[in-house]
C-alpha cells in the first residue's frame, strides 16, 4: 500500500519510521521545504509544494497513492484543506493527525483569541515587553506595533517585516523549564505570544510563564475541514494504516 505522509513534524516522521520497517508499506514523506535544515524522516522524502489541489491531486494520481495521512502542523491548515480536497475528487482515503492543544493548568492566566490578527491587537494591552514564540511564519502581523519590545524566536529568520523594536533569537527546541524562566527573566517579559499548538516538545515555555505568574496569549488553532476523519496520535494512525492495508 503506497502512503503519503505530508509532514513536517515529529508525529509525521514517528509514523514513517514505524511504517518503513514494515512489510506491505511504501511510505513517502512530503515536506513544504520552509526549514532550511529540516529533521528529515527515514524513507522516500519529496520537498515544495504541490501546486495547490490541482497539483496535489495529479501527483496523487501519478505516483499511484492509496492513502493520505496528513501529518502536518495544526496551524498548518491550508495543504489540510487541499488534502481533504484533492482525497474526497480522487476517492483516496485521509486521516488528519492533529495532536490535542495545551489546557490550562491551575495558576495559568492564558487569554486564547482566535488568530494573529486578534493576538496582536491584544497584546499591547498586557505588556511592553512580548516573547513571540510562534515560529518564523506569522510575525508580520505584530509589524505594525511600534510601541512594545519583541523577543522573537523562531528556528529560522523570518521573512518580510517585523516589529521595529525586537531581538531575534534562532533556536530550535525542546527547551527545558529552567532555559525557558532564565529567559523570561534576563529579557525581563512581561507577556507571551504562542499558538495553540500542543504537544511537549515546546511547552517548557508555559510552565515558566506560569511560575513568573506571566499572563499568555494562546492563539486558537485553525478549523479542519469539515467531515474530516481526526486523530490524535501516532499508534491510532498506524492501526488505521494496518487496516487499510489489508
Ligand atoms: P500551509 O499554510 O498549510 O501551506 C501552504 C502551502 O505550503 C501549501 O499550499 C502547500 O503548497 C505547501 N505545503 C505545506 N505543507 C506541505 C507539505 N507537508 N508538503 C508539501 N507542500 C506543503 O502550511 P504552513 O503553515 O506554511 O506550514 C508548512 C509546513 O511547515 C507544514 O508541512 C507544517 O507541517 C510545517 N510546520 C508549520 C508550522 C506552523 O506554525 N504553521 C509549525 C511547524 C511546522 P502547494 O499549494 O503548492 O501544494
Amino acid at each position: 500500500m503506497k502512503t503519503l505522509i505530508l509532514g513536517g513534524t515529529r508525529e509525521a516522521r514517528e509514523i514513517a519510521d514505524i511504517a518503513s520497517g514494515e512489510r506491505g508499506f511504501d511510505i513517502v514523506s512530503s515536506l513544504a521545504g520552509r526549514v532550511r535544515d529540516p529533521l528529515l524522516p527515514v524513507g522516500a522524502v519529496r520537498v515544495g509544494g504541490f501546486g495547490g489541489v490541482d497539483g496535489l491531486r495529479e501527483w496523487l494520481s501519478a505516483n499511484e497513492i492509496d492513502t493520505v495521512v496528513d501529518a502536518t502542523h495544526p496551524f498548518a491548515d491550508l495543504i489540510s484543506a487541499h488534502a481533504a480536497a484533492a482525497a474526497t475528487d480522487l476517492g483516496l482515503p485521509l486521516v488528519h493527525l492533529r495532536r490535542p492543544g495545551w489546557t490550562a493548568q491551575h495558576g495559568d492566566r492564558w487569554l486564547r483569541v482566535p488568530d494573529l490578527a486578534a493576538a496582536a491587537k491584544t497584546v499591547g494591552e498586557l505588556g511592553e515587553r512580548v516573547f513571540l514564540t510562534i515560529g518564523r511564519q506569522g510575525v508580520g502581523a505584530f509589524a505594525g506595533l511600534t510601541e512594545p519590545w519583541f523577543l522573537i524566536r523562531a528556528i529560522d529568520p523570518p521573512e518580510g517585516a517585523l516589529p521595529p523594536r525586537h531581538e531575534l533569537l534562532l533556536a530550535r527546541g525542546p527547551f527545558t523549564v529552567e532555559d525557558e524562566s532564565r529567559l523570561l527573566a534576563d529579557r525581563r517579559i512581561d507577556v507571551l505570544v504562542t499558538k495553540d499548538s500542543g504537544g511537549d516538545q515546546t511547552d517548557a515555555k508555559l510552565a515558566a510563564a506560569r511560575a513568573a505568574g506571566l499572563p499568555v496569549v494562546m492563539i486558537d488553532r485553525p478549523a479542519l475541514p469539515a467531515g474530516a476523519v481526526v486523530m490524535e496520535n501516532v499508534a491510532q494512525v498506524w492501526d488505521w494504516l494496518r487496516s487499510a492495508a489489508q
